[in-house]
């Protein structure tokens, strides 16, 4: 997972940076208003924004603004001063998924990323299943038929990418701006390593990461097994009598 942090504040961003690195995501910072935008306009692969309102150079809103009037969808959490009410409900309207005034919990916050993050994922709950694949998002651990799986952090990385779009083609820039903060020198080379090692782990029974020769790589299900849901392992409707 990609998130970009627009704050000013430098410690309260120090904060968000180590706690979100800390669940593995990449996480890139920037301190103005028109550096976001320049960013999400240059970066289309960001999974997750946190926005301060309270931004030098250009406000928060308006980097809201302009990134849903370029038609994107990227989730974005807004950061807002306690008593500006109407700042919130400005940003909500501007488009905005979801709001915390500060100060915060970091905790909370984690909280309301991984769920804003589930949605991202296409769902309300915490499992996606992928033929004999579960992944748990919230404790991020996968299982194939009951058995976890022994992953790295860029391995959970990539795998958490390729099940988002399970069944459709990711390129290796695709991969490469959802893993890699600036600064991580992570070639295309690197990445069919990682694809690789991720490969020796999770192509078990129907489980394939199919390269599209020269374009990325796509994970499915050989035939004869369900497509990816969402839905909880436990729960199955009752069979109509
Ligand atoms: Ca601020």
């Amino acid at each position: 997972m990609r998130i970009l942090i627009a704050e000013d504040d430098g410690v309260l961003a120090d904060g968000l940076l180590r706690a979100l690195r800390g669940t593995g995501a990449a996480v890139d910072h920037v301190a103005t208003g028109s550096e976001a935008d320049a960013a999400l306009m240059t970066n289309k692969e960001f999974d997750l924004l946190i926005l301060d309102l309270g931004l030098p150079k250009m406000h928060g809103l308006e980097v809201l603004r302009k990134l849903r009037a370029r038609g994107s969808t990227v989730p974005v959490l807004i950061l807002t001063a306690a008593d500006s009410i109407e700042e919130r409900v400005k940003g909500l309207d501007f488009g905005a998924d979801d709001y915390m005034a500060k100060p915060f919990s970091l905790q909370e916050l984690e909280a309301r990323v991984r769920a804003l993050l589930r949605r991202r994922m296409g769902g309300a709950c915490d499992n996606i299943r992928h033929g004999p694949l579960v992944y748990d998002q919230s404790g991020r651990v996968a299982t194939i038929d009951g058995q976890m799986v022994d992953l790295s952090a860029r391995e959970l990385g990539l795998l958490e990418v390729l099940l988002q779009r399970a069944g459709r083609m990711v390129s290796k820039d695709q991969l490469v701006e959802h893993l890699c903060e600036w600064g991580d020198e992570v070639s295309n080379n690197a990445i069919e390593v990682y694809v690789h090692r991720l490969r020796k782990k999770i192509e078990k029974g129907p489980i394939r990461i199919a390269t599209v020769r020269g374009l990325g790589y796509c994970l499915k299900l050989l035939p004869g097994e369900p497509a990816t849901t969402t839905a909880p392992t436990a729960t199955r409707p009752s069979t109509a009598t």
